[in-house]
């Protein structure tokens, strides 16, 4: 992706197998808009999309590329969960709320499904498969069950079901699982050209999105507020701002900015397995995770393994986060110690001090929509038809998402090391087994 600087470019196995990318000039000029939607990535576009269907005209403005950010970057995970098991959230906040945000999750995945069709995006190549948690203890694998229990009585979701170590042996081709959840609501997409198909199916319909055109500064006047870019200014009567993890690239985003905890999170995918070691590992092409604190996930991509992880505050790739997640891939699945590594890549993701992604608004002009936690694909692609409720006044109930206000970081200047500390303190307990 070639992003204009200071954007780095990202080497991604996306980014290699890209199937289109469409052209968005960079704003130039005065403008008017009912809405400004700042982030061109899923909460930006489909804020847009929903915007339209309620006749009103918006813009999206992208500091690099569309899909720079998170979206043309993640492990193409399609899944409806939040950070918190739905178990702990009927626990914490009762079990509406958990249905709520449950059924959320529900209409989040078969959105993906209706974006793909909507914008005839084959190429994202979206596979509505089914996730695979993979315990790596006992523990671990007795909390899946309870859970699986809780959703089938409480929620009345019967798609999880448990695996045998056997089962789980055969779905994997890896012996280091003792039992896992599958859950056949979801799947796994090709993320690059999803975000893409979206842009080129929102440009078919007219609607103005501009490249390299990084908001700089948001001042309010009389009417609502103007935004401004180095090449051109917007008047508009409300800002989304949908920056997400990448929400420190200006000062005009720094209202969300001081609320998510950015984590760096790395993915690796090795040279094509056809007539090599490995080829049959993960025959089912679901999309997997592990259930480590330390969070590693895989998946296949075409005649590839893509295999990913969380790593801890950095400003930019390491070689040592790169390193260990080879280590952790090999040790889980040794069939490929002599497959090579043809691609390294990473990006952001925004953590929130509750977990949960939050869509609200600071005043009468401003709404954030942020903090997916990691998983964002479905999500934040869904965004926009609430981001766009609200913006036409209603109140929309997503649960904890818009009824527990976006709290602030404590100790926001020292949340890097704080970010490490918390990390190896995953990591210790990851090691002893708890
Ligand atoms: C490595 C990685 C792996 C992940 N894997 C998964 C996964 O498998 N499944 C899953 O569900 N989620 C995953 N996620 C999370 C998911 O990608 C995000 O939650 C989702 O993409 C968020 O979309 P967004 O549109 O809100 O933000 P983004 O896609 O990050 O878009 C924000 C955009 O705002 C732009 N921007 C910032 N400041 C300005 C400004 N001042 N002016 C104009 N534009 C600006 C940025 O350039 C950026 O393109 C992953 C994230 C990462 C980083």
């Amino acid at each position: 992706m070639t992003a204009n600087p200071p954007y780095p470019d990202i080497r991604s196995l996306w980014q290699e197998t890209v199937s289109r990318r469409p052209v968005f000039d960079a704003l130039t000029g005065g403008h008017q808009f009912d809405v400004a939607i700042i982030g061109g990535g899923y909460t930006g576009l489909s804020t847009a999309r929903y915007l339209a269907r309620r006749g009103l005209c918006a813009v999206v403005l992208e500091a690099s590329q569309i899909g720079w950010g998170a979206s043309g970057r993640n492990g193409g995970v399609v899944s409806g969960k939040f950070r918190l098991s739905f178990s702990d959230i009927g626990a914490r906040y009762g079990v509406e709320t958990a249905r709520r945000m449950h059924d959320l999750g529900i209409e989040a995945i078969d959105h993906v499904g209706e974006l793909v069709e909507d914008y005839g995006i084959a190429s994202a190549d979206y596979r509505p498969t089914g996730a695979l948690r993979c315990a790596h203890n006992q523990i671990s694998l007795d909390s899946l069950k309870k859970e699986v229990a809780w959703l089938k009585t409480a929620l009345g979701d019967h798609a999880c079901s448990i695996l045998s170590t056997e089962q789980m042996q055969a779905e994997t081709g890896s012996r280091d699982f003792v039992g896992g959840m599958l859950n056949t609501h979801g799947g796994v997409i090709h993320p690059l050209n999803f975000v893409l198909g979206m842009a080129a199916g929102l440009k078919a319909a007219g609607i103005a999105i501009h490249e390299r055109s990084p908001v700089t500064a948001i001042r309010r006047d009389r009417d609502g507020v103007v935004l401004e870019t180095p090449g051109g200014t917007v008047s508009a009567a409300q800002v989304v701002i949908a920056t997400n993890s990448y929400s420190d690239l200006t000062p005009a985003t720094s209202a969300v900015r001081k609320s998510l905890i950015p984590f760096r999170s790395a993915m690796i995918a090795t040279a094509p397995l056809t007539g090599n070691p490995g080829e049959g590992l993960l025959s089912q092409r679901r999309s997997y995770t592990e259930t480590r604190r330390m969070m590693r996930w895989f998946r296949r991509a075409g005649d590839r393994l893509i295999y990913g992880g969380r790593g801890a505050f950095g400003k930019s790739d390491s070689d040592n986060a790169f390193a260990a997640l080879h280590k952790a891939m090999v040790r889980q699945f040794p069939d490929l110690a002599s497959v090579s590594v043809t691609h390294r890549w990473s990006g952001l993701v925004a953590m929130t001090m509750d977990s949960i992604p939050h869509l609200g608004r600071f005043d009468d002009r401003v709404i954030y929509a942020v903090g997916y936690n990691g998983t964002g694909v479905a999500l934040a692609s869904n965004m926009g038809r609430y981001v766009a409720a609200m913006i036409a006044g209603e109140k929309p109930d997503l649960g904890l998402l818009t009824c527990v206000p976006l709290k602030p970081v404590p100790l926001y200047p020292i949340r890097e090391p704080a970010v490490r500390l918390v990390a190896g303190w995953y990591q210790f307990l990851d090691a002893i087994g708890r």
